[in-house]
């Protein structure tokens, strides 16, 4: 599933902001922002740039210099996060329809590509990226998580599920499989070839994933995060690198492990899951809150410390349903 980073949506929310005569509140699905007073009214369309947005340097976006210039690698650009003005939460830009100039756009289209819009990646730790055997392999999925801001028409179907919730945590995706007597380790999206040096195959190696695949006598692939020192900021504290998984695939049934299924068998290969919080969780009644939730120390803060954890993901028991809440105050102290 790709990201719709840019997309035509209607403004559902403007309100005012106590104390400020030149900015209000917009809110669009699940998101909030803060825009200029009178921009834009309840109903307008308008084109919706999430986090994490990219914006190409050309003279209509020249306004996000001051607050948003950036270089991606070689390539300049302006890279929207989030931000906090007047103590509101403001996370994307909302832009009028005729950056678009003279196109016919229907609600929801992705507009990303038109307007030169790609994804703020941060730069990947060498020893992370490795060297690419081959794309990701296609008898299974790539890890991924929408995020709970983007499902506001499904959020209240939702409510009927019962889920079970994990602490998200910030480090880099690995996959490892084996299909047909064939091993192999893949990172977020590709798969890597055994070099000495690169982590995800050292964990592999230190953990004998391999062989415990095998004596499954199955056609599986298991799925975490890889975190640790030289992974992200390490908010861990742990020395070294270590594996926690959230996923077991079952590539023969081409589904996903339910969550009872799910842990004991990453328990039963001698690894360890993702923190479990709750495994008996219904959602709150609003998307807001389930933010607020969100926010909160990591169960794998170093002693004595306090890390604001990346935020939640939150699963049906049946693993069919599966979205993130990311931690405000986390995203808000990201560099
Ligand atoms: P985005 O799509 O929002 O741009 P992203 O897909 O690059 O972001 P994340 O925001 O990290 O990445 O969200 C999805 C990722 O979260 C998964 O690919 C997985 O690696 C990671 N992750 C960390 N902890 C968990 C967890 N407890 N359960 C599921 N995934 C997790
Ligand atoms: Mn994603
Ligand atoms: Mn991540």
């Amino acid at each position: 599933m790709e990201r719709k980073l840019a997309s035509i949506v209607i403004i559902d929310g403007v309100q005012p902001i106590p104390g400020a005569d030149l900015i209000q509140l917009a809110t669009v699905k699940g998101w909030q922002l803060v825009i200029k007073k009178d921009e834009f009214r309840v109903g307008d369309h308008a084109v919706y740039c999430e986090i994490d947005s990219f914006l190409p340097v050309k003279e209509e976006f020249e306004f996000l210099r001051k607050s948003s210039f950036r270089k991606m690698g070689e390539q300049e650009g302006f890279r929207l996060k989030t931000i906090k003005l007047r103590g509101q939460i403001s996370q994307g830009l909302l832009l009028p329809v005729r950056v678009l100039g003279d196109y016919e756009y229907t609600l929801g289209e992705n507009v990303a590509e038109r307007l030169g819009i790609i994804k703020y990646e941060p730069p990947v730790p060498a020893s992370l990226a490795g060297l690419v055997k081959g794309l990701f392999p296609s008898f299974m999925h790539k890890t991924d998580e929408e995020r709970v801001q983007n499902l506001s028409e499904q959020y209240e179907e939702y409510k009927k599920h019962t889920f079970y919730i994990t602490e998200k945590l910030d480090g880099s995706s690995v996959t490892y499989y084996l299909n047909n007597g064939e091993f192999g380790v893949c990172s977020r999206n590709l798969e890597l070839l055994e070099t000495e040096d690169n982590t995800l195959w050292k964990v592999a190696r230190v953990n004998d994933i391999e062989n415990k695949l095998r004596a499954t006598g199955r056609n599986l692939a298991i799925q975490g995060e890889m975190i640790g020192e030289g992974i992200q900021k390490n908010m861990y504290g742990l020395r070294g690198q270590t594996a926690r998984f959230f996923n077991v695939f079952d590539i023969d049934k081409y589904q996903y492990l339910p969550m009872e299924e799910f842990v004991p068998f990453i328990e039963s290969l001698g690894l360890e899951t993702v923190p479990v919080l709750d495994n008996s969780f219904t959602l709150p009644a609003t998307i807001d809150e389930l933010l607020t939730m969100a926010d909160g120390a990591s169960v794998l803060s170093p002693k004595g410390k306090n890390a604001e954890r990346e935020g939640l993901v939150i699963r049906s028991l049946d693993r069919k349903i599966s979205f993130k809440a990311i931690s405000n105050k986390f995203l808000l102290n990201e560099g």
